[in-house]
This record gives C-alpha cells, sequence and structure tokens, in this order.
C-alpha cells in the first residue's frame, strides 16, 4: 500500500435515499474516487439500526447484522445487503483502495425487551449528582436478536451489560431523564463536560465489565477478517473509555498483523481534550482535526475579518500533525444536522485546497462536497474544482514545504516538488487580492508556473534562487504549478526569429526577382 499522500474519503452523507441500493451506488464509484486519488474509503455504519431502512447506522441494534437478517422490519439496511457491502468492500479493494469500517460501540438501541432495573435519576448538566433516592423502574435493555438468534455470536444482552438510559417507565408512566443503574459509576476516562460525558444516548454500555470488553474485543476481530476491512472510524470517544479502544485496537492489530489504521471522532474544539486522548490512548488513535474544522468554518463567517496567519493556531495538525486526519465539513456539520458548524460555500476550495496540498495531516474529503447532496430541503451543490484539487494532491503534493503563514489576509505554503515536474505554490485570501514571494526550490529556477485553478492568472517566472511572485484573487485560492522551461520560451523565441528573418529573404528573393 502506497503510503505516500494518503486520502480519506467519508462515503456518505446524512440524507442518502433510505431504497437499500447504496453499497452498489459505492461500488460503482470506486474506479472515479482511486483515479482521483483516494487511498481510503470510511464506509457509514454497516450494522442494523433500531431504525430498520431509515437508520443512518447511529442508532445500533445488532453489530453482527450487516444486512443479513430479518430484523428491524428488513433484511438489508439503508445501503443494502451484506452480500453487497462485500462486493463494495471487493471493489475498492480491486482499486488498491483500503475500507475503513464506521464503529458504534458507545450505546445500543430499539430494545426486545423490558427488565426491572435499580438506579438514581441524576442531572442532565451535572451527571454527578443524583437527584432522587434509589428507585425501582423499567428499563429497555434487552436484547435477544431473535431474527440473527445465535449466528456469529450467542452473546444476549441485558441491564448488566449497560451503565444508564435516558428513559424508564414507573408505574406505568413513562419518564424522560437520565437513569444511573445502581452500582455503576461513570468511567473516569471520558469526557467532563456535564461533569462526566460518560453518557449520551440510548442503552449505554458498561465497558468496565469483563463480559462486554471480552465480547466487543471478539467482534473488533470477527467483523475486521469476515468483511476484509482495513482499519476503523471511531464514533462518540469522548463518551467512552479512553482504556478501551486503546485496549481494543491493540488486539485486533495482534490478531491481524496489520496496521488496521484508525481515525477517531473527539468532537471538541479544545485541542487540550484532544491531545489528553491521544496521550490515553499511547498515540494508538488519530483523531480528526475539529479545531481546524472550527477555524474554517469561523474564517468561512468572518467577512474577511479572521487573521489568516491564525489559521493553524490551537490545532491538531499545529501541534502533533502525525495524529491528525484534516476535513472540512462531514455528515454531523452538513446543513440540516445537529452541529451547525458548516463552512460556507465561498470558503470551501480554500480550506480543501489546503489540507490536500499540505504535507501534514492525513485529509478526509466528504461525500456531499465532493457528490453534493440532493435532499430537497437541504441541498448541498458539490464543491467546484475539487476533483482537480485531490488529483494536484496526487500529482504535485510532494517534496518540502515552505510555509507563508505571515498576513492577515493573504497566506500561503509551497511544496518544493522532488523534480521540476512537481511541486507547487498555494495562496489563499479571505479578504483583497494579493501577492507574496515564496520560495519553490532552485530546481525549478527558470521556469514557469500557471494557476491550475485559474489560467488565465497568466505566469509566473521562478528567479535563479528559486522563488517567485504568486499572485492570489480577492477570497479565492490558487495553485501555482511548473508550466515548461525557460529554455522552451527561448526556443520559440529563435523559431518565431527564424520565422522573421524567413520571411524577410523572402521578401528580398521577391523584390529581386520583380527588377
Ligand atoms: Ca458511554
Amino acid at each position: 500500500m502506497n503510503q505516500k499522500n494518503r486520502m480519506m474519503f467519508q462515503m456518505f452523507e446524512w440524507y442518502l435515499p433510505g431504497d437499500g441500493k447504496n453499497w452498489n451506488r459505492f461500488r460503482a464509484k470506486a474506479y472515479e474516487l482511486a483515479d482521483a486519488g483516494v487511498t481510503m474509503v470510511w464506509m457509514p455504519p454497516a450494522y442494523k439500526g433500531m431504525g430498520g431502512m431509515n437508520d443512518v447506522g447511529y442508532g445500533v441494534y445488532d453489530i453482527y447484522d450487516l444486512g443479513e437478517f430479518d430484523q428491524k422490519g428488513t433484511i438489508p439496511t439503508k445501503y443494502g445487503t451484506k452480500d453487497e457491502y462485500f462486493k463494495a468492500i471487493r471493489a475498492f479493494h480491486d482499486q488498491g483502495v483500503q475500507v475503513l469500517a464506521d464503529i458504534v460501540l458507545n450505546h445500543k438501541m430499539g430494545a426486545d425487551g423490558p427488565e426491572a432495573v435499580e438506579g438514581y435519576e441524576v442531572a442532565y448538566d451535572n451527571r454527578n449528582f443524583k437527584m432522587s433516592d434509589k428507585i425501582c423502574a423499567t428499563a429497555f435493555t434487552q436484547f435477544n436478536f431473535d431474527g440473527r438468534g445465535n449466528a456469529y455470536s450467542p452473546f444476549k444482552w441485558n441491564h448488566n451489560h449497560f451503565k444508564s438510559v435516558d428513559y424508564t417507565e414507573r408505574d406505568g408512566q413513562g419518564r424522560n431523564g437520565i437513569f444511573l443503574f445502581e452500582g455503576k459509576n461513570w468511567a473516569r476516562d471520558v469526557d467532563n463536560e456535564n461533569g462526566n460525558f460518560d453518557y449520551l444516548m440510548g442503552a449505554d454500555i458498561d465497558l468496565e465489565n469483563p463480559e462486554v470488553r471480552e465480547e466487543l474485543i471478539r467482534f473488533g476481530k470477527w467483523y475486521y477478517h469476515f468483511a476484509d476491512i482495513d482499519g476503523f472510524r471511531l464514533d462518540a470517544v469522548k463518551h467512552m473509555s479512553a482504556g478501551f479502544y486503546k485496549d481494543w485496537i491493540q488486539e485486533i492489530r495482534d490478531f491481524s498483523g496489520e496496521e488496521a489504521f484508525t481515525v477517531a471522532e473527539f468532537w471538541s474544539g479544545d485541542l487540550g481534550k484532544l491531545r489528553n486522548y491521544i496521550h490515553q490512548t499511547e498515540g494508538k488513535i488519530n483523531l480528526f482535526d475539529v479545531p481546524l474544522h472550527m477555524n474554517f468554518a469561523n474564517i468561512s463567517n468572518a467577512n474577511g475579518q479572521f487573521d489568516m496567519a491564525k489559521l493553524f493556531d490551537n490545532t491538531l495538525t499545529g501541534v502533533d500533525s502525525w495524529h491528525a486526519v484534516t476535513f472540512v465539513d462531514n455528515h454531523d456539520t452538513q446543513p440540516g444536522q445537529a452541529l451547525g458548524t458548516w463552512v460556507s460555500d465561498w470558503f470551501k476550495p480554500i480550506a480543501y485546497a489546503i489540507i490536500l496540498l499540505q504535507e501534514k495531516g492525513i485529509p478526509c474529503v466528504f461525500y456531499g462536497d465532493y457528490y453534493g447532496v440532493n435532499d430537497p430541503e437541504h441541498e448541498v451543490k458539490p464543491v467546484a474544482q475539487l476533483n482537480t484539487l485531490m488529483k494536484l494532491r496526487k500529482t504535485h503534493a510532494y517534496g518540502m514545504q515552505h510555509d507563508y503563514f505571515d498576513h492577515f489576509d493573504v497566506v500561503g505554503f509551497t511544496r518544493e516538488g522532488e523534480n521540476e515536474a512537481n511541486g507547487l505554490a498555494l495562496l489563499c485570501s479571505d479578504g483583497p487580492e494579493g501577492s507574496k514571494w515564496m520560495e519553490v526550490g532552485k530546481h525549478h529556477a527558470g521556469q514557469y508556473f500557471v494557476d491550475a485553478l485559474n489560467p488565465d492568472l497568466g505566469r509566473v517566472q521562478i528567479n535563479q534562487d528559486g522563488w517567485g511572485e504568486f499572485r492570489v484573487r480577492g477570497g479565492s485560492v490558487s495553485v501555482w504549478i511548473p508550466s515548461g522551461k525557460a529554455v522552451l520560451e527561448v526556443k520559440i523565441s529563435l523559431k518565431q526569429i527564424f520565422g522573421v528573418v524567413k520571411k524577410i529573404g523572402q521578401w528580398i528573393f521577391n523584390n529581386k526577382k520583380h527588377k
């Protein structure tokens, strides 16, 4: 597997049609995406959710049902059947593209039956504060998977395997509110928002229960081997014990003998929290650079008033790019979804150019930005020139990087390239147009560079020291790439001179003839 210029692609958005045909659609895109430079696809959660065909995959019901058993009113998931999933994975493998599976082990939803439980109501904004004495209640925590039986795993879940729910029944009355089971404590190695952020939704899985840990490690190995996947995207890790996934991923790496590339969603703009998670997991797990995404969203709404020199301040890419997966938007930030930090259209090409062409971090391209979102109420147009930028990563984004994040509006960087045919100079502005002297390396001396995105901007000649003065229009991005050697220009000039001499010769010859 080529480790150079890796590129992730998020293979879904929230509003794909719930018709069970999505695996087949994805399969048909394998060649196109590989050609654009994608090296890894992040597939949506493939197992049966509470919402059956309408579940995006995060309302997890049965992690062993990949669209194979008649459960929640359907055999296929929103994306299709298990066999179609496997065919899609093979199609990407045939193109040399790795497949990452989305893993949701924080919670379960859509239980098969109720159980009697004991526990306490806790405050929503301070989960450490018990608002009641011990109460007897009914909770929906029994998972039998009758449609699957014991296929792949005989494990049945009950309230002992969970910590908490947010819906109980008492005296025949339904009650909303976080209910912590007797004998259970929140994990300490989770995010500390709301006192303790172990609880997110549904029936919260007790990752400290040895039976649960054993079962989930068994599941991970089974899934990795059974579906022939290459790595993982881990959901909602700030609500889960950091120690759990540290051990889980090591078990799978030991079992497979493979890299099992893994990136986790720790949704926080607080760099300190991200670094703490990387520390707790001993650097085994990469994280999405959420602070960088938030900077992009802020710039795109700041009317040019953001200091572009500070773009990478307090980002994971800025301090620990080895663990950073960079991205612009995703299925949670897209219009209609909860997070509401969508990056405005005008800034999208700038943000993508930066993450795709810099040497730091592994960039992840969002389906909704590449293909657009067709849902009539939440329409998104494809980002212009995204395919061009992805291909530039593949063809030109090589060699040493020089950064020029030194101005309020106009900033950029260069890549020297491995030879005179590649390398690039990126210049962008969130305000007025501008120009900047930047170094591309002496091996480009005398060469002309052109803007791959705006050919009408003309040419820039690289001087003998390997520097050029590059330009950019206001509120846009330019990516200057080598167009040819100055020597060629001389050849053209000689040819032109020769043509003129020939014409003069002909004129003299004709004049002599007429005498
Ligand atoms: Ca949890």
